[in-house]
């Protein structure tokens, strides 16, 4: 089924971003990954690539799930938006955040992904996939690894997304943002065992 919906996907014209983007990115991992990570859309090296996560805040999540032991072969990586959205800069394509209706428009296919995968723990990361999963009124700084009552998955938490700890301004406050991150997989971790 997840094959069907992927090629479904690619032909989707349900909010303009399809104009924008190279290729609708759809999620990827095991049919029946226990634990799914949700970003808010692909970045410039997904959107090319066609698949997600495979850049460079992709590997930062990849080796922190391996320093806390989670088999990546065990997650399932998506987005909020397939598409990429983006704004030009000179010859760089920039990231635009999208908006309500954008990710309102992709929400079946995130629906139907968790239905299908049917994941034991649902990670959100960063604000627009924790506020499309967990509501508006959820605030990553404050509220990062900490578990929450869901309906979509026995448990459903939020941290920031590795990208943002690519941005840190210096090297410093990257380390010191990327053990947290990695502290936070340690709970994700903790969940998975006793799950
Ligand atoms: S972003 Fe989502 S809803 Fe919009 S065209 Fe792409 S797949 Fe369809």
């Amino acid at each position: 089924m997840l094959p069907v919906l992927r090629e479904a996907a690619a032909g989707c014209r349900a909010c303009d971003l399809w104009k924008r983007g190279t290729q609708t990115v759809f999620g990827e991992g095991a049919r029946h990954a226990t634990v799914m990570f949700v970003g808010e859309q692909p970045g410039n090296d997904e959107d090319l690539a066609g698949h997600p996560f495979v850049g460079p805040a992709g590997k930062l999540l990849d080796k922190a799930l391996a320093e806390v032991g989670v088999d990546r072969k065990q997650a399932y990586v998506t987005n909020v938006v397939k598409h990429f959205k983006w704004e030009p800069r000179g010859k760089r394509r920039i990231h635009a955040k999208p908006n309500a209706q954008e990710i309102h428009a992709c929400r079946p296919w995130l629906e139907a992904e968790i239905a299908l995968v049917h994941p034991k723990v649902i990670v959100c990361l960063g604000a627009t996939a924790a506020q499309a999963l967990l509501g508006k009124k959820f605030r990553v700084s404050q509220q990062r690894g900490e578990f929450v009552s869901s309906p979509l998955a026995p448990f459903v938490t939020a941290t920031v997304h590795p990208s943002s700890i690519l941005r840190a301004p210096d090297d410093e406050t990257r380390r010191v943002e990327r053990q947290r991150f990695v502290e936070d997989m340690k709970k994700v971790a903790q969940a998975l065992a006793s799950a």
